[in-house]
């Protein structure tokens, strides 16, 4: 039998939850198993996508007709399944509707819903979680129109897993990817940083004792439906597992840029901030899910800062950096005093917090 030592040492025959955390053991888990295997080896008679596996975005393009179906999905795990700000059910909705307007597909034609439920899980539970979902594709102006239902063994499965798949349709090449930024861009977001993974883990920890931390999760498909009637929005992402740090290192990388982040400019909720030194967390590093990170040509920047905090949820939005030619690949983070590099985190720092 192995002992510990051997146990925590790295196996690469099993799964980790390394693997699930999204950073680099992920990324090889995709890179070595799942993509090779799916996308297309260019003599394929099925028509590639505009944006496909291999690009590892927030969601799939598919060229149909004048426009392009956007398609995303999403299974979440998150551990409790009701915490402050929301529950697994809003957690999932919302998370599919920011894919999809991720990509700049606003307004969602269609949600799946698939639960796997464990035997003895209250039905009012359930229930309960199904009502948010329903509440929250009402608020995204989206219905969920099928789905599937699995029951497992007590203890073949925690719970209540929710899987849900998203569809759009967008005009012509309307869509933006996480990679198109352009040097001389400005990087915005559209509210407090680190909210989520912040309250999660302080709620599972115990250290929550003024009950004023609060998971952001919100559809904000009407926030980047706004900046995008505004002006030029090169690319953009939802910061969710890894937050800021992984999707602005995920964004220069793509687009082969540098960016420079002011860290003053980032806006962080206080009790978060106060949370996150306690429990010795950068509210940076941690998801967000109900905010959007976005590049915006420089001449729009601020009419595109404006339309977002006129949206609910999007008040506290700011510019935060800007894209430059200078270390690409990079994100720099001025802090007044010097600079440093804003590294991406190997992944969230526990496991099952979407
Ligand atoms: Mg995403």
């Amino acid at each position: 039998m192995a002992d510990k030592s051997n146990a925590d040492q790295k196996d690469e025959s099993v799964v980790t939850l390394a693997h699930g955390a999204g950073g680099g053991a992920m990324r090889s888990l995709l890179d070595d198993l799942v993509v090779p295997q799916f996308a297309g080896d260019g003599e394929s008679t099925v028509t590639e996508p505009a944006v496909g596996l291999p690009e590892l975005d927030d969601g799939a393009v598919h060229p149909v007709g004048d426009g392009a179906i956007v398609v995303t999905t999403d299974s979440h795990v998150v551990s409790p399944r009701f915490f402050p700000g929301g529950d697994i059910g809003k957690l999932a909705v919302a998370g599919t509707v920011n894919d999809l307007a991720v990509m700049g597909a606003t307004q969602p034609t269609a949600l799946t819903c698939s639960l796997v439920l464990e035997e003895g899980t209250p039905t009012a539970d359930v229930k309960r979680v199904i009502e948010s979902m329903a509440a929250t594709a009402s608020e995204a102006g989206v219905q969920i129109s099928t789905g599937d239902t699995k029951v497992m063994e007590n203890g073949e499965v925690d719970g209540i897993v929710v899987n849900t798949t998203g569809v759009a349709y967008v005009e012509g090449g309307a869509f933006v990817t996480d990679a198109g930024l352009e040097p001389g861009d400005r990087i915005i977001v559209s509210g407090t940083m680190g909210d989520h993974g912040i309250s999660l883990l302080s709620a599972r920890e115990g250290f929550d004792f003024t009950g004023d931390l609060e998971s952001d999760v919100a559809p904000v498909n009407a926030i980047v439906a706004a900046a995008l009637e505004a002006g030029e929005v090169t690319a953009m992402k939802d910061p969710t597992r890894g937050g800021l740090a992984n999707a602005l290192n995920e964004m220069a990388g793509k687009a082969d840029v540098g960016i420079e982040l002011e860290d003053g400019a980032v806006p962080v909720n206080g009790a978060i901030a106060s949370a996150g030194e306690v429990l010795g967390i950068d509210p940076l590093t941690v998801a967000n899910e109900g905010k959007v990170v976005m590049a915006v040509a420089e001449a729009d920047a601020e009419v595109v800062l404006s339309a977002i905090r006129g949206v609910t949820g999007g008040e506290e939005a700011a510019i935060v950096g800007q894209v430059t030619e200078d270390h690409a690949g990079r994100v720099v983070v001025d802090t007044g005093f010097g600079r440093r590099y804003l590294s991406e985190p190997e992944g969230e720092a526990l496991p099952r917090i979407c």
